[in-house]
């Protein structure tokens, strides 16, 4: 790396020391205080709060940008990389099926039976904030921020879509410009990362939206929504820990792996996947667990920590499932059984693209509800929750993927 070179070129981003200070809060901290903010706020401004909502628009406008890609990357990666092959690869798709099914028909049934968004008394967004849209300048704005990634690369012809991009992957690829690429797969890998970097900066946006969805909230509805997703919330944990109990029950009568020995032996890969809400960073220590803590045979360790890390995301399922639902209960939508279906059927394609790092459940989830055709304008209420309920269900993704190597491993314990 040639050092003279990059400190000609260093672009200076001014970082003042309050700027380093609030970067240095971690990020559940900072959107608690941009939530408590945002009460304030919504409480003083009332309705002229409503045009506080752009900046949630703006996080959940980019997070949708990057979804396809994202997906697309995240599952060219996946097959690139993972050993497809042996005997216990066949049973592999049907375990995982199965578990992801079962996560969804759970969501689905707590969301049902509770139906946490009842008398939230949203309204759904109607033609005419479609019309304000035009006349604000903020959201025109927005309106050229693209839709996708791809999308100003192809037929929409708008530039400054493209500069967004540009300036977005020039900026993330700068750290790597004398990276050798020596064959497809480090291509597709720096292709994924950039990405990732890309979301990490939209991550760093989520306070403002937080702040702001709080504050148009408060100020223009009250706090109706809020006691609904309070509901939401224990929901959700309930739907988790139910999908918790499946697994252990299931690996009581599949596995010779006993329930007690999983939640000791796993114990540091859960925690793990809770403080870092990523699956992918959790791998490591999910495969040491299964391999040496709890002495599953090689291959099966691999094929659920290393194949289900990228595949199997159970908690993720459930979770844009129940979502899906509860913003269609707040908004008095009922939802028939094909869109419930569809639900489920996107919900498993949603929860396999999601790649393993924070927050891609939210990502792919403009997928779910775009196929139901439920307003996406809703999902950002959800970001004032998604950093708890983040980390509860990558351990439970993470919990699912030891599930799997313990059934793989069969009911008798290899013989060393
Ligand atoms: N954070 C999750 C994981 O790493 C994915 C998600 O956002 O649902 O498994």
């Amino acid at each position: 790396m040639n050092d003279n070179a990059s400190e000609k070129t260093t672009i200076s981003i001014p970082s003042t020391g309050l700027i380093a200070r609030w970067q240095n809060i971690p990020l559940y901290a900072r959107i608690v205080f941009a939530l408590v903010l945002g009460l304030l706020t919504g409480l003083m401004l009332g309705n002229d709060a409503a045009v506080l909502a752009v900046p949630g628009k703006l996080v959940l406008r980019l997070l949708g940008a990057l979804a396809p890609a994202l997906i697309l990357a995240a599952i060219v990666h996946t097959f690139m990389t993972t050993q497809l092959g042996g005997p216990l690869a066949m049973r592999l798709p049907r375990l995982l099926l199965l578990n992801t099914l079962v996560a969804i028909a759970v969501g689905l049934t707590v969301a049902n039976v509770i139906q946490p968004g009842q008398g939230a008394g949203l309204s759904p967004p109607t033609p005419h904030d479609e019309a304000t849209k035009s006349a604000n300048p903020l959201a025109l704005f927005l309106e050229n921020v693209p839709k996708s990634l791809l999308g100003p690369l192809g037929d929409d012809g708008k530039v400054i879509g493209v500069i967004f991009i540009a300036v977005a992957f020039g900026m993330a690829l700068r750290k790597e410009r004398e990276r050798p690429l020596g064959t497809v797969g480090h291509l597709v890998e720096l292709f994924l990362e950039s990405l990732i970097r890309i979301l990490h900066w939209i991550i760093a946006l989520v306070p403002f939206a937080v702040f702001g969805i709080v504050a148009n909230i408060v100020g223009t509805e009250g706090f109706a929504p809020f006691k609904a997703l309070g509901i939401f919330v224990l929901s959700v944990l309930l739907a988790l820990a139910i999908q918790a109990g499946y697994y252990l029950l299931r690996i009581r009568f599949g596995s010779w792996v006993r329930p007690g020995e999983l939640l000791r032996g796993g114990r540091d890969a859960l925690v793990m996947a809770f403080s870092t809400a990523s699956s992918t960073a959790t791998m490591p220590v999910t495969y040491a667990a299964l391999k040496d803590r709890m002495g599953l045979r090689e291959q099966s360790a691999s094929m659920g920590a290393l194949v289900g890390a990228n595949f199997n995301n159970d908690g993720t399922a459930l979770y844009e499932a129940m979502a899906a639902l509860f913003i269609a209960q707040m908004i008095g939508m009922a939802l028939s059984f094909q869109q419930q279906l569809m639900v489920v059927l996107t919900s498993i394609i949603a929860s396999v693209g999601a790649a393993g790092i924070p927050e891609a459940g939210l990502v792919t989830m403009t997928m779910v509800f775009t196929a139901v055709g439920l307003p996406v304008e809703y999902i950002p209420v959800l970001l004032t929750v998604d950093w708890f309920l983040d980390r509860c269900r990558t351990a439970i993704n993470v919990m699912g993927d030891m599930n799997v190597s313990c059934l793989l491993d069969g009911t008798h314990k290899e013989r060393v």
